[in-house]
């Protein structure tokens, strides 16, 4: 980590800017046009620091419903050897961060640690993995396998018969046999839950299939058919069914690249405001009565005060508890990346951004007044700016005086 030298430079390139608009005088076209670039540029700079803000929201919202879990403590309990809390700014992308905290490394239960871990595992595995196997001339393909709504109240029941039938078809004879023919050389799969008030839990298993060119002879549409038919009969030996959506097949790489795209940035949505109304109604109106949530977004509806729903997200917590998030099969991590040994969800929570800088450090008092505030999300919105010296007049806004001091400015 490099010491903080000069977040004052961010503030004279901005002053530049300004002077280079002034003498390149635009035509009022060229103006009209910047304003509008410029205005939703702002617009979704405001929608990204609402979206930092609400994932704080619902890991204190996590807090209640799981006292007994890490992440009650997550990012809010002080490294017991630490002095206080160091704030660090990473000035490529204007961003903030806190270290010396406890982290939960809990990709299921923590909004914040989720966020982080599924950022990394998506840049530095999943992508490079396909990108390493396609350029040596193999194909990647997406397949989706879930069985249609049954109204399970149970989850841990539900998951236990939907794994069974996936295992048990995976392990049959039809479906080696099809893996010679397709010419797959290795899968990585990712289990998820969504929930509905008229359905109940419904899981899913996305799976990125992939495969050499020339091993196989069988052609994608066939493969798709036979596994198609092979997890309908697969999923009723356990007591599941399946409708037209129970088995999907996406050959387009743009859908591998779209699912990739999206792998952990599940948008949250603050649910205030006339927008969430609106949205709310177009759903209502658009895509019929049912709402499906993930389970953040049942969190989500818990924080807006539904709180009979809690018992939902402690049953998903204690099922997916230490599972992993990426399932690869034998042999494909080494072949792609190199390595069988993956990084754990702890240390990848836990690592840094290599260019972040110290920009000052808060004492356990100040510390205790900013958790009293529940300000976590917001002091780090502030030392976006790269100025401590905003963070200081923050602190005084929310009652940290003086004597709470201790407060180190590097810079
Ligand atoms: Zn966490």
């Amino acid at each position: 980590m490099k010491q903080a030298s000069s977040h004052t430079i961010y503030n004279n390139t901005s002053n530049l800017g300004n002077i280079a608009r002034n003498v390149s005088a635009p035509c009022p076209a060229q103006a009209a046009q910047e304003a509008t670039s410029q205005a939703i540029g702002a617009a979704k700079e405001e929608e990204q620091r609402r979206q930092r803000l609400f994932r704080w929201a619902l890991q204190a919202e996590a807090r209640y419903i799981l006292p007994h879990e890490r992440v009650a403590e997550c990012l809010r309990v002080v490294n017991p050897i630490a002095l206080g809390v160091e704030v660090l700014h990473t000035p490529r992308q204007q961003a903030a961060h806190y270290k010396s905290l406890i982290v939960c490394g809990s990709v299921w239960m923590c909004p914040l640690c989720a966020a982080k871990i599924s950022e990394r595992r998506r840049s530095e595995e999943l992508e490079p993995a396909i990108k390493r196997h396609i350029d040596g001339g193999g194909a990647v393909y997406l397949e989706t396998y879930t069985v249609s709504h049954s109204r399970f109240d149970d989850l841990a029941v539900l998951l236990r018969l939907f794994l069974e039938a996936r295992r048990r078809m995976r392990q049959g004879r039809q479906a080696q046999k099809r893996k010679w023919a397709f010419g797959i050389v290795g899968t990585i799969s990712v289990l998820e839950v969504t929930w509905s008030p008229l359905n109940a839990w419904h899981p899913h298993k996305h799976e990125l299939v992939f495969t050499t060119k020339h091993a196989g002879s069988m052609s994608a549409k066939t493969y798709a058919t036979q596994a198609r038919a092979d997890w309908e009969q697969a999923a009723a030996q356990q007591g599941l069914h399946m409708d037209a959506h129970g088995y999907k097949f996406d050959r387009t790489y743009g859908a591998v690249a779209d699912y990739i795209a999206k792998y952990g940035r599940e948008p949250l949505k603050p649910p205030w405001g006339v927008e969430a109304e609106l949205t709310k109604g177009h759903l209502k109106q658009g895509r019929g009565p049912v709402e499906h949530v993930t389970p953040f977004g049942l969190l989500a509806h818990i924080y807006q005060g539904e709180e009979e729903l809690a018992p939902l997200f402690q049953a998903y917590a204690r099922w997916f508890k230490g599972h992993k998030q990426l399932s690869w099969s034998k042999g494909l991590r080494k072949r792609l990346l190199g390595n069988e040994q993956e990084k754990t969800d702890e240390e990848l929570a836990n690592e840094q951004q290599e260019d972040a800088v110290l920009l000052g450090r808060l004492s356990r008092a100040q510390w205790r007044v900013v958790l009293a505030n529940d300000a976590r999300g917001e002091l780090l919105e502030v030392a976006r700016s790269g100025d401590w010296e905003q963070v200081q007049a923050f602190l005084t806004d929310i009652g940290c005086s003086a004597e709470l001091g201790d407060v180190h400015t590097v810079a």
